[in-house]
């Protein structure tokens, strides 16, 4: 068993941030990286919108400073997950991974979100065999291939623009006729000529065999329920993300989405000593900066409550 004053859950611009500032607290924060260590970031393609880079940065980079820059200043990375955590009272206790007992006196829980999947059984069926939810982790496989994209946010319009570099054809299938995506995003989607909006439809199965993997969808056209068929090689579903709270065990108040909720300006959780920062408990902005933002402020909330002991 171990104690720690500040036990930093996740490796995003959050947690990292916190790392930063927790650790110049002299909070000798504890940090577990988590499941996808650096967190969405390290799958997304260049930033160009963290401001400090006006050339743009690549993800992967900014999270290997910031993670750099929290272990200088003296917080201790691990990787590795948190599996349960009693916060019934405090100190609370944790378990990871490796069933090493973690007591804290404080927590910030910056697990961030990851990627939804439409819910179809072909989608299951294909998954890694034609089917994926990150383009930079799997686009290569589709060089001068065709695909499709489903969703028609930023992350969509991202992963098509992305995928029109190596691919032959994107289709870019969304279920409305006008695009959530930021219009500078919309822009780049719909300027490039390798990338075909197929609007108002809904995958509504994916097809293939188990030698060739995907090669086929199946769409719905929600306003005349007409069916088409595509001919494509691999589809990359984008239709937004779930707040990885499951180890949590419903302790921590949640909204009906599924996000922390937090005491009014604060980073404070329903439970006095547990904050929460980033992507986990923003069901509105989800950007980096924000994150970050936010992450500075649990730090602070953490050393000002520990302080007020
Ligand atoms: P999002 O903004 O929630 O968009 C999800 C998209 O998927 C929407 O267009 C939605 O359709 C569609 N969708 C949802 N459920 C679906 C389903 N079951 N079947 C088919 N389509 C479905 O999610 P996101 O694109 O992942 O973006 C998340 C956040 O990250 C946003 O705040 C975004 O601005 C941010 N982000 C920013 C950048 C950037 O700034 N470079 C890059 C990526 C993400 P409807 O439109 O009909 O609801």
């Amino acid at each position: 068993m171990e104690t720690t004053r500040c036990l930093i859950i996740g490796s995003g611009p959050a947690g990292f941030t916190a790392g930063i500032y927790a650790s110049r607290a002299d909070l000798k924060p504890l940090l577990y990286e988590g499941e996808q260590p650096g967190g969405q970031l390290t799958i997304t393609t260049e930033i160009e919108n963290f401001p400090g880079y006006p050339e743009g940065v690549d993800g992967t980079a900014m999270m290997e400073d910031l993670r750099r820059q929290a272990a200088k200043f003296g917080t201790e990375i691990r990787s590795g997950y948190i599996t349960k955590i009693d916060l019934s009272h405090r100190p609370f206790t944790a378990t990871d991974d490796h069933n090493n007992t973690i007591v804290a006196d404080t927590v910030i829980i910056a697990t961030g979100a990851s990627a939804k999947w439409i819910g179809l059984d072909s989608e299951r069926q294909y998954y890694g065999q034609g089917v994926s939810a990150c383009a930079t982790c799997d686009g290569y496989f589709y060089r001068n291939k065709i695909v499709a994209v489903v969703g028609g946010g930023d992350t969509a319009c991202e992963e098509a623009n992305y995928l029109s570099n190596l691919c032959q054809k994107v289709y870019l299938v969304h279920r409305r006729n006008e695009l959530r995506a930021s219009k500078a995003m919309q822009h780049l989607v719909l300027d490039n000529p390798k990338i075909e909006m197929v609007w108002d439809s809904r995958v509504h199965l994916i097809g293939g065999t188990p030698e060739q993997g995907v090669t086929h969808i199946e769409l719905e056209n929600v306003k005349d329920n007409s069916i088409s068929t595509l001919k494509v090689d691999g589809v990359f579903v984008a239709i937004g993300h779930k707040p990885n709270t499951d180890f949590l065990d419903n302790q921590v108040e949640l909204d009906p989405q599924g996000y922390i909720k937090q005491q009014s300006n604060t980073t404070q959780t329903n439970i006095p000593g547990v904050f929460a920062a980033g992507d986990v408990c923003d069901p509105s902005y989800r950007q980096a900066i924000v994150a970050a933002g936010r992450g500075c402020m649990a730090a602070l909330d953490a050393e000002r409550f520990l302080q007020g002991l």
